[in-house]
């Protein structure tokens, strides 16, 4: 590498990611969400590769996040399902993205939306099964679904999908929310409509729960390379972590015993102290909380952090290690390789790799490998 970091994404691993999944899930159609710039591996170049790795639509949050994909010159399939009240819809609909809609007020937005672009509004009906947070509240499940039956009578939308997201609290617990679910879809079928696309599983469930597969699943983390599955590891279940976070010793030096290391010398050299500057902080992303705890990777040897990290460095002491000014630097990666995995940085920092591969900030350049 050059510079002071760099975000490696392979995109062959992104591509293969979604081959293994939809093995495991015995050739289910996936939505390949890329929301928040593809967990902070790039939405653009991550759409791409989900697709040749045979993904059959793209998800993001937001509708802009949708358009930035457009703009990037996707044309796939794109779902988003995450709205401002105020949302303007026209934008999205002229961009054909299909929209999901949580409350009858979304509904009712979306379908005026449509009445202005002249045609009808693809939507997915989003149901709340027990997550309580956006999604049709189940007291209300009927009333939309006969107003989506007008609508969808009157030409201004198509009824594309139904689905749901589940807690991930237990296989049991998402077991029950998926038998809350069956409910809503027979109150859909019920009313004549057909979806195409019935969706409840993210990452987790897919894997472990093979009734919430339904016809489609929406795949975020198991793209990326990570498992969400208490217990089973990304190795285990054939997944490749797509991003490697490096950076290169920028000094090396060698202080006198018991000297004072970072802000509030919460960590002090010994005899064989040799401090290395590694030139990425918490405003990079490297979790500020995982100081002292978290770990590198130089010349294939582990280093811990010493004392804080700070906005953008931090000291390893590498002790009598051959380490030299320009050696790589490897945050995390596969752990395959021996490397820290986003998983021990998250557990370092009390939270999960989703965070630790998200939080990567924008002063870290991504460089792709693979297939473009
Ligand atoms: C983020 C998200 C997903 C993807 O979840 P993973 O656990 O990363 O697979 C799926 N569905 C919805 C509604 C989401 O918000």
């Amino acid at each position: 590498m050059t510079g002071l970091r760099e975000a490696v994404v392979d995109l062959d691993a992104i591509s293969a990611n979604v081959r293994r999944i939809r093995e495991i899930t015995e050739g289910r159609r996936v939505i390949a969400v890329v929301k928040a710039d593809g967990y902070g591996h790039g939405a653009v170049p991550v759409a791409r590769a989900a697709l040749r790795g045979g993904a059959d639509m793209l998800g993001t949050a937001d509708v802009d996040e949708a358009l930035a994909l457009r703009a990037g010159g996707i044309e796939a399939p794109i779902l988003a399902w995450l709205h401002a009240p105020d949302q303007d819809f026209d934008a999205a609909l002229a961009a054909g993205i299909a929209l999901g809609v949580s409350s009858g007020r979304e509904l009712e937005r979306v379908a005026e939306a449509a009445s202005r672009d002249g045609r009808p509004a693809r939507v997915h009906v989003k149901l709340d099964t027990g997550l309580s947070r956006n999604g049709v509240p189940r007291s209300d499940w009927s009333d939309v679904v006969a107003r989506v039956r007008t609508l969808v009578d009157a030409g201004r939308v198509t009824l594309d999908g139904v689905f749901t997201h589940l807690s991930n609290t237990s296989d049991e617990d998402d077991r029950i929310a998926v038998r809350v679910f069956d409910e809503g879809l027979d109150l859909v079928s019920e009313s004549g409509l057909g979806p195409r696309m019935i969706h409840a599983a993210a990452t987790a469930a897919a894997i472990a729960v093979p009734e919430s597969r339904f016809d489609t699943i929406r795949l975020g983390i198991g793209m990326y390379g990570f498992s969400p599955v208490p217990g089973i590891t990304g190795a285990e279940l054939g997944l490749v972590p797509a991003m490697r976070l490096v950076s290169q010793v920028a000094s090396v030096k060698r202080p006198e015993v018991g000297t004072g290391v970072s802000y509030g010398y919460r960590y002090r050299t010994s005899e064989n102290s040799t401090l290395a500057l590694v030139p990425i902080g918490y405003a990079d992303g490297v979790p500020r909380q995982a100081s002292g705890l978290g770990e590198v990777s130089i010349g294939g040897r582990r280093h811990r952090v010493a004392g804080r990290i700070a906005m953008d460095q931090f000291v390893v002491d590498v002790g009598d290690a051959p380490v030299d000014v320009g050696d790589e630097v490897v945050i995390f990666g596969d752990p395959a390789t021996g490397a820290p995995s986003a998983a021990e940085w998250g557990e370092h920092a009390g939270t999960i790799d989703y965070d630790i591969v998200t939080r990567i900030g924008p002063r870290v350049p991504r460089r792709y490998t693979g297939a473009e």
